[in-house]
């Protein structure tokens, strides 16, 4: 029986061909609400997939994500009519964590306000534009998981940071692996950085990681590069500590409201450099998401193991661990 697949959104040329190729892909003009209830697999990148859809979809096998954030379907629900979740964990971390540097950047070396200043025939103003070096700086480095132990080697062999990494479900030799000298908790963490980067899911206990206390608590002067989820930072408190001047900038892709209000108070602030959630769109990281979450359902629609897949497969099915990401 030939197998229906669903695609959210345009995905790279090559995987569209493999897809083409072994499946009947849903044209693109059908809404995912109209398609649901005839497809096998759903290849998902930005719509949500809630649990009333999930139990819509009667002979639904597969939903795979194009990246690894889960926090748009409902895992329970795919979890309870047996449905794997999968994930393409390779494909774009180095583009994530190459982002973490140019958002890094841009706030330590004024790069927005320097550009504008050019621009504007200010050039003569340029002093008052003084950055700071990252090396020598101390990195902290909030989940060791795939992208933050990435951007904790970059930010040891390329920049010569000192780093510390708080991640309480890593034993603290596999985040010293990754270059990091473990913190015991997040406020030591907080207190000795002066750059903060985070990159934990989305779930019940990390929404509000970094509340009002936190960033109370982080140096004076200090920095903040938000790539993981909006939510996970509270923004309201945020904005209140960079307007206090109690931290000196931060580099921001991703937001509670996506897009943000119109009136946010972050577009007002020159301290704030924003990117539209484009930490992992390079051509490398769009084609290998593409390519990893359609190798993934064609394997498992072809019969293999979502939980032990073949030797070499750069997909993997979604595991909550001991934090279970929100699933509407
Ligand atoms: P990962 O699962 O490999 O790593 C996450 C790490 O966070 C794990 O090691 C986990 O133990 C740790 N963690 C969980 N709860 C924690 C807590 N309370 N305190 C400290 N550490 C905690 O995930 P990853 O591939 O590194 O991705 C991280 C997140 O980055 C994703 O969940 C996603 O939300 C986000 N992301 C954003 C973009 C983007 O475009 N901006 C792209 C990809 C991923």
């Amino acid at each position: 029986m030939t197998q229906r697949v669903y695609v959210d959104g345009p995905i790279h040329d090559e995987a569209l061909g493999m897809l083409r190729s072994a499946t009947e892909v849903v044209p693109e003009a059908v809404e995912m609400g109209a398609a649901l209830p005839d497809v096998h697999a759903v290849l998902l990148r930005t719509a949500s997939l809630d649990a009333k859809a999930i139990e819509r979809a009667r002979y639904l096998r597969v939903i795979a994500r194009h990246g690894v954030g889960v926090d748009n379907v409902a895992v329970d629900a795919a979890a309870r009519r047996g449905i794997p979740v999968l994930i393409t964990p390779q494909a774009n971390l180095r583009s994530v964590a190459e982002h973490v540097f140019a958002l890094a950047l841009a706030v330590s070396r004024n790069l927005i306000r320097a550009d504008r200043t050019v621009r504007d025939g200010r050039f003569a103003s340029r002093d008052r534009l003084l950055g700071r070096e990252l090396f020598g700086t101390t990195l902290g480095v909030i989940g060791l998981g795939r992208i933050g132990g990435e951007v904790a080697g970059m930010a040891t062999r390329g920049f010569g940071m000192r780093v510390l990494g708080y991640d309480p479900w890593l034993p603290t030799h596999r985040i010293r692996e990754r270059g990091a000298e473990p913190a015991e908790t997040l406020p030591d963490l907080l207190r000795a950085c002066d750059l903060v980067t985070v990159h934990v899911p989305l779930s019940r206990e990390t929404r509000g990681l970094l509340g009002r206390r936190e960033l109370a608590s982080m140096r004076p002067g200090s920095l903040l590069v938000q790539t993981s989820r909006g939510g996970v930072v509270d923004e309201d408190a945020l904005v209140d500590a960079l307007r206090s001047g109690h931290l000196a900038g931060a580099g921001i892709d991703v937001y509670k409201t996506e897009p943000p209000l119109q009136d946010h108070p972050f577009f007002s602030m020159e301290q704030v450099v924003l990117t539209p959630h484009t930490a992992a769109l390079t051509e490398q990281a769009m084609r290998r998401m593409a390519v990893d979450a359609v190798q993934g359902i064609l394997d498992v629609l072809g019969g293999a193991d979502p939980y032990d897949p073949p030797d070499g497969a750069r997909w993997q099915a979604f595991d909550p661990g001991p934090v279970a990401e929100l699933g509407e």
